[in-house]
C-alpha cells in the first residue's frame, strides 16, 4: 500500500467527514420523489471534479450516475451503490433531524447514513485519496450509483443491459449494510434468486352452495393444487425443482459454521419452540442460507365477511414465492411448475409470473473476495465475518445476467441495525476505516491472481 495515500487519508479526515455530512444533508427519498435529481447531480459533479468520466443518466424512474476512473493496471473494479434512501417517517421518533447529519459521540445521525450513502461514499473518497496523493490508481475504477434501490430497482435492469460496455469489469462490489451483532465488519458473497407467481382458479360466476355436489369450486381446486407443491417434510414436489441446485462447497459450509447468529431470538420473535423439522445448529443455518423454498405468501377466495354466506366462489388466488439458489433459473422453474400442475390434473389453474431473479454466489477463493478480506482486515484490524449467501434476494442478479459478474458486498455500518428505522447512524470511525479499506482494496485487487 502506498504510504502517500495513507498519509492523505490522515490529513483529510475532517474534510472527508464534512463531505459525507453534505451528502447526507441532501434528501433523496425515492419513494416520495424528493431531492432525487439534486442528489444525483451532486454526485455526478463530485465524481467529475475528481477527474472521472462522470455521467448522469435519466431513466423512466430516478437518475443513475456512472463514472469511470482509468487506472494503470489491466483490471477493472465496478462499484455499485445507491443514493436513494427510505422515507424518514416517523419523524417524531428521530432524536436529530434525519437530514441534519448531526454528529454526537462519534455517531453521525441521518437517514442514509448506513443505507447507503455512508457506505458507498467510502469508495469515492478512496479514489480521491489516490488523486490527492498523486498516486495513479492501480486499476480502473467504475461506479454505478442508482436511485431506486429502496423501491425495487426498476430502471436498473434495462440500464445495465443497455450499457454493458460502459460497465464491463472484472469484479463487482457493493458497499452497504452493517457489522455483525458481535461487532465484526461483514462481507456478503451471494444471495438467493426468486420466482414469484400468482396461481388462480376460476369459474364463470358465483353460485349458490346447494349446487356444490355438481359444480366446480375454485377454492378447493386451488387448495388441492397447492397441496401438490410441497409436503409436510418441507420438500418441494415440483418435478425437477432441485435438479440444478448448486450445493454449498466445504469452504462455504465452513464460513457458515463460523457465522454469528442467534436462533433463540428468532424462535422467540416467531413464538415457536423449535424450527421446522426440528432443525438445529448448522443444519438450520444451511437450510436458511442455501435451500430453495416454496412459500404461500397470500391466499384468498370467496366470502370472508361477517356471518355465513352460502356460496361457491368463482375465483380463488394464491401468491407463491419460490426463492431459488444459484443455477436454478426462474423461467425453467416456471415451466416446470406448469408441467407439474398439468400432470396432476390442474391445467385449469392459471399461472401469472410476478417476477424472476437469479441467485448468485461468489467463491470464497475468488481474487476479489480474498483481496477484500485482506483490505478490511488491514484497515479495521478485525477479521471480517463472511456470509457465503444471504437468505434474501436482491437486484444484484442484473449484473450477473448482463455482465456475468457476481456481486460481493462489504458492510461498514454499526452492529445496531437501524437501517429503514429512526435514528440511523454510522460511526465516524468505521466510515473513515471503510475509506481506507477500499483504498487498500484497489491495490490488493490489482495485484490479486
Ligand atoms: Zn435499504
Amino acid at each position: 500500500m502506498d504510504e502517500r495515500v495513507l498519509q492523505i487519508l490522515q490529513e483529510k479526515t475532517e474534510r472527508n467527514v464534512a463531505d459525507l455530512k453534505r451528502l447526507l444533508r441532501q434528501p433523496s427519498i425515492s419513494a416520495q420523489g424528493i431531492g432525487m435529481l439534486e442528489c444525483a447531480q451532486m454526485l455526478r459533479d463530485e465524481l467529475a471534479a475528481l477527474g472521472g468520466q462522470a455521467e448522469l443518466h435519466l431513466t423512466p424512474g430516478h437518475p443513475i450516475v456512472t463514472a469511470v476512473f482509468p487506472g494503470e493496471g489491466p483490471k477493472t473494479l465496478l462499484v455499485y451503490g445507491h443514493y436513494d434512501v427510505q422515507p424518514p417517517e416517523p419523524l417524531e421518533e428521530w432524536k436529530y433531524d434525519p437530514f441534519g447529519a448531526e454528529e454526537v459521540d462519534g455517531k453521525i445521525f441521518a437517514r442514509g447514513a448506513v443505507d447507503d450513502k455512508g457506505n458507498f461514499y467510502t469508495a469515492i473518497k478512496a479514489v480521491q485519496a489516490y488523486k490527492e496523493a498523486g498516486v495513479p490508481l492501480p486499476l480502473t475504477v467504475k461506479f454505478i450509483i442508482e436511485g431506486e434501490e429502496e423501491v425495487s430497482s426498476a430502471s436498473l435492469y434495462d440500464f445495465v443491459k443497455e450499457h454493458k460496455d460502459l460497465l464491463q469489469a472484472d469484479a463487482l462490489i457493493g458497499i452497504d449494510g452493517n457489522f455483525t451483532v458481535n461487532g465484526y465488519p461483514q462481507m456478503l458473497l451471494g444471495r438467493k434468486g426468486m420466482c414469484y407467481v400468482q396461481l388462480t382458479a376460476r369459474t364463470a360466476r358465483d353460485h349458490h352452495s346447494m349446487r356444490a355436489p355438481l359444480l366446480v369450486n375454485p377454492a378447493w381446486r386451488l387448495v388441492w393444487a397447492l397441496n401438490t407443491l410441497k409436503n409436510e417434510r418441507e420438500e418441494v414436489l415440483i418435478e425437477g425443482f432441485y435438479d440444478d441446485v448448486l450445493e454449498p462447497t466445504e469452504e462455504e459450509m465452513q464460513l457458515l459454521a463460523e457465522l454469528d447468529w442467534n436462533p433463540e431470538a428468532l424462535l422467540q420473535e416467531a413464538g415457536q419452540s423449535e424450527f421446522l423439522l426440528g432443525l438445529e445448529g448448522l443444519e438450520a443455518k444451511k437450510r436458511l442460507h442455501f435451500a430453495p423454498t416454496c412459500t404461500i405468501c397470500g391466499i384468498g377466495s370467496g366470502y370472508m365477511g361477517q356471518g355465513p354466506k352460502t356460496v361457491i366462489p368463482s375465483v380463488a388466488s394464491a401468491k407463491v414465492d419460490m426463492r431459488l439458489v444459484p443455477n436454478q433459473k426462474p423461467a425453467d422453474i416456471l415451466a416446470k411448475l406448469r408441467k407439474h400442475l398439468d400432470k396432476h390434473g390442474f391445467s385449469d389453474i392459471e399461472i401469472e409470473s410476478l417476477g424472476g431473479l437469479e441467485g448468485c454466489r461468489t467463491s470464497p477463493h475468488s481474487p476479489i473476495v480474498r483481496a477484500m478480506q485482506q483490505s478490511i482486515t488491514e484497515a479495521f484490524v478485525l477479521k471480517p465475518s463472511i456470509m457465503p449467501s444471504i437468505p434474501g434476494s436482491g437486484p444484484a442478479y442484473v449484473f450477473k445476467e448482463h455482465l456475468n459478474l457476481n456481486q460481493i458486498t462489504a458492510c461498514f455500518g454499526p452492529p445496531e441495525d437501524l437501517n429503514h428505522a429512526p435514528n440511523e447512524y454510522i460511526f465516524r470511525s468505521s466510515y473513515l476505516k471503510g475509506i481506507e479499506a477500499i483504498a487498500r482494496l484497489f491495490k490488493l485487487y490489482s495485484q490479486a491472481e
